[in-house]
């Protein structure tokens, strides 16, 4: 193997710049010719590319986003589409594809490697951390360390007015991240897909807990399909309680910013396992991190398995099925 390429895909996260570095600066020591592909899928399509050496990717390892810029593409779920990148990837000479993305991303890329005979490497890079194959994604320990500062926050006000607060997180479906910056921020309650609970069956808990002489409370809400739905709970708490709160929604404030360490250590440690993989041709795998080990998952099993919440049966996390499922009236999809 000469030429490799890299991409971003999908939702940025902090720490893909870490990655990047870490998979170019392997790439040169090992005398590999290492492309950046620009704008995820589409740029492919498109041949949007540009060789990167050590000055290129000097001074990222902190930053946020990511400089090769990331996009979703429609064209690349047709089989023209990929037919294009690969006429692309065989243009230029290109043997071996870094996808730094989720689930979607590697979807696509398991498609691109069956239909041409380029090696792909997946690296989980998204803020939700809902790859199967790895216990933390590129970007996740920066989003509920973001998400945990707002939620401290929100906790001096809430202490400050004896108020009751929704606090909507991201998470795509899963309650990663609703759940992990939750714990660490001691909120009350938590609305997450995987473990649902009614309307009556919160605000009976709010209730006794008011009851016990608490004045302040915070419930975490994993965000649904959109965004915003935490206000239509809260005003049906007020209908059942007479409760009067306040929501926020940190939104995208939760993408952007420095990378915490962890995240740049497990990005740089992915990034450079992704070259050697390639070398050893290992194509076809997501490369992840299980109980600190190096784990290789292959990448159609990072969609079609569901990674277990190994943290969600914490004692005190699992509920009665009772009454009507936020799950339901939320829309989420399991997995
Ligand atoms: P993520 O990688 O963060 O899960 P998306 O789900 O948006 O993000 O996927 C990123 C890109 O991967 C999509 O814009 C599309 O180009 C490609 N992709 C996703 N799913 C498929 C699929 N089933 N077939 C082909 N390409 C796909």
């Amino acid at each position: 193997m000469k030429k490799i390429g890299i991409l971003t895909s999908g939702g940025d996260a902090p720490g893909m710049n870490a990655c990047v570095r870490a998979s170019v600066r392997a790439a040169l020591a090992n005398h590999l010719e290492i492309f950046g592909i620009r704008w995820g899928y589409a740029g492919l399509i498109r041949g949007d590319m540009i060789p990167l050496d050590r000055r290129a990717v000097a001074n990222i390892i902190q930053q946020g986003g990511t400089i090769l810029g990331t996009a979703r593409s429609e064209e690349f779920r047709t089989k023209e589409g990929r037919a294009r990148a690969i006429n692309m990837l065989q243009d230029t000479g290109i043997e071996g594809l870094i996808l730094i993305g989720g689930d979607g991303s590697f979807r696509g890329g398991t498609l691109l490697s069956q239909e041409c005979g380029v090696s792909v490497v997946g690296i989980p890079g998204t803020i939700d951390n809902d790859c199967y194959g790895t216990d933390y994604t590129i970007g996740f320990d920066t989003a509920i360390n973001t998400a945990l500062e707002a939620i401290d926050r929100i906790r001096d006000t809430a202490t400050a007015h004896d108020r009751l607060f929704f606090v909507e997180v991201m998470g795509r479906h899963t309650g990663f991240i609703a759940l992990e910056s939750g714990i660490a921020g001691g909120a009350e309650e938590f609305l997450i897909p995987e473990i649902p609970m009614s309307i009556d069956e919160l605000s009976g808990r709010l209730q006794e807990n008011f009851k016990e002489g608490k004045r302040s409370a915070i419930v975490v809400v994993a965000e649904a399909e959109q965004p915003g739905e935490s206000f239509h709970i809260a005003q049906e708490v007020k209908d059942k309680t007479g409760f009067d709160s306040r929501v926020c929604i940190l939104g995208n404030i939760q993408r952007g910013g420095a990378p915490t360490a962890r995240d740049r250590v497990l990005a740089s440690r992915l990034g450079a396992t992704a070259v050697q993989a390639l070398i050893d041709g290992k194509g076809g795998y997501m490369i992840g991190e299980v109980n600190r080990e190096i784990t290789y998952t292959p990448l159609k099993d990072t969609w079609e398995k569901k990674k277990a919440g190994h943290y969600l049966k914490i004692r005190g996390f699992s509920r009665g099925n009772q009454g009507r499922f936020f799950a339901h009236r939320l829309s989420f999809r399991p997995g």
